[in-house]
């Protein structure tokens, strides 16, 4: 095996501290470990002295606005937004969703028709099946085709004149395989619907360019992305945002209010009531700078090599079913008359960290004829050498199982 070292595994201090425990981590699609100028950017704005944002003049609520509004420009640029205005922070990928789908709900009425696809994360699909049945829509499934990619005829025979919103992944968490935005984004443009990605994966993996891309709104994951848990963004077009009724209520989103009636601000900060979580917003700014200043193709090229050698290493293993055909971050499979709640066992058991289960996405396993699978995921700092140990646990395991 190909030693391929990552040039960037140094910056993570957490894979030496789990090397030490004898640790191999290779779940970072769950969630990924983070850089030091990250956990310095945390500890600064705590050791410095805390204060609540967009409210005080004092010194310390001023630093922090400040760094807090340093993040949204980060963002912006990041994602290539037009400007700050276009960036919600919200607690997660999971609540940007959850915003959108009540945010939204003044625009539909009953037998309107929402679209998801057979993939999507439980965050990209119960949001919308709730909503569905809240307000009497329909909610048509998008099906895959045998590569885990959603199948574009089949998509355009569903997407019809009375859809009005479409909320597709840009990368399974499952499957590893770039969803065919361009073609999907412009079948719902031509109906007039809406357009939600969620890129909680996709974000991840390469610069995005969400003026290009031109979805309305675009969900993400600080704590994928290498930042903080505990904080979302939602990006939206100006005109998009405008549609979304204010949906949390609290301080900070209020123009004015009085006891009986109340007028909001616009996005974003009518869309982020109450405290927002802001070390984790300030610790994200610190992981986007850092992604930024990466040489982008040598990590493309590094992700891409690591993952063509777990594909090598995995298709020499008899029996074993990979899920669609991954291109890119991971990898999800199942071995023929093994459990792989037993597998995820004897790897664990290993020092070996990868997920075993259904990956919040049942529908989508049920589809498949299968109950849990296995998956390893990669981020930027995994290595050869966290393949090999990875094979070589696989092999052990297997060893004992058949
Ligand atoms: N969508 C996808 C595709 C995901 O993989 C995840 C996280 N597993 C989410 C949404 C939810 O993200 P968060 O954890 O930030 O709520």
């Amino acid at each position: 095996m190909v030693p391929l070292p990552s040039p960037w595994r140094a910056d993570f201090p957490a894979l030496a501290a789990l090397a030490a425990e004898g640790q191999t981590y290779l779940d970072s699609a769950a969630t990924a470990q983070k850089p030091q100028v990250v956990i310095d950017r945390l500890s600064q704005y705590y050791s410095q002295g805390a204060a609540n944002v967009h409210r005080a003049q004092h010194l310390p609520g001023e630093r922090a606005t400040r760094a807090f509004e340093a993040c949204r420009a980060s963002a912006a640029r990041w994602l290539k937004a037009s400007d700050c205005g276009q960036i919600i922070f919200t607690r997660g990928a999971t609540e940007a969703l959850n915003l959108l789908a009540y945010g939204l709900q003044g625009q539909f009425q009953a037998g309107d028709e929402l679209v998801i696809s057979a993939l999507e994360h439980h965050a990209n699909l119960l949001p919308w099946q709730q909503l569905a049945r809240r307000q009497g829509l329909t909610l048509h499934v998008l099906p895959l085709d045998e590569h885990g990619s959603i199948d574009l005829d089949q998509a355009a025979r569903l997407i019809g004149p009375r859809t009005r919103l479409l909320a597709v992944s840009q990368l399974s968490n499952v499957l590893g395989r770039w969803q065919p935005l361009d073609a999907l984004l412009a079948l719902a443009r031509a109906q007039g619907a809406l357009t939600v990605v969620d890129g909680a994966q996709g974000a991840v993996h390469g610069r995005q360019d969400l003026q290009a891309l031109g979805c309305d709104f675009y969900v993400c994951s600080s704590h994928k992305l290498y930042g903080p848990d505990g904080v979302g963004l939602l990006y939206g077009r100006h005109k998009a945002l405008a549609r979304l009724q204010h949906w949390q209520f609290g301080g900070e989103m209020v123009l004015h209010t009085g006891y009986v009636d109340a007028q909001f601000r616009p996005a974003p900060l009518g869309f982020e009531a109450g405290t927002p979580p802001i070390a984790g917003v300030i610790g994200l700014g610190a992981a986007l700078d850092y992604l930024e200043n990466l040489p982008g193709a040598a990590v493309a090229a590094h992700e891409a090599a690591l993952h063509a050698q777990l594909l090598a290493g995995l298709s020499a293993i008899p029996g074993l079913r990979l899920l669609g055909n991954p291109e890119i971050a991971l990898a999800s499979f199942v071995i023929e008359g093994v459990h792989s709640a037993d597998l995820a066992h004897l790897l664990t058991d290993q020092g070996i960290a990868v997920r075993n289960g259904h990956h919040c996405a049942m529908p989508l396993l049920d589809r498949l004829g299968i109950s849990g699978a296995l998956r390893v995921s990669l981020g930027l700092y995994n290595d050869g050498d966290d393949l090999a140990r990875f094979f070589s646990a696989l092999d052990q395991a297997l060893g004992l199982l058949r």
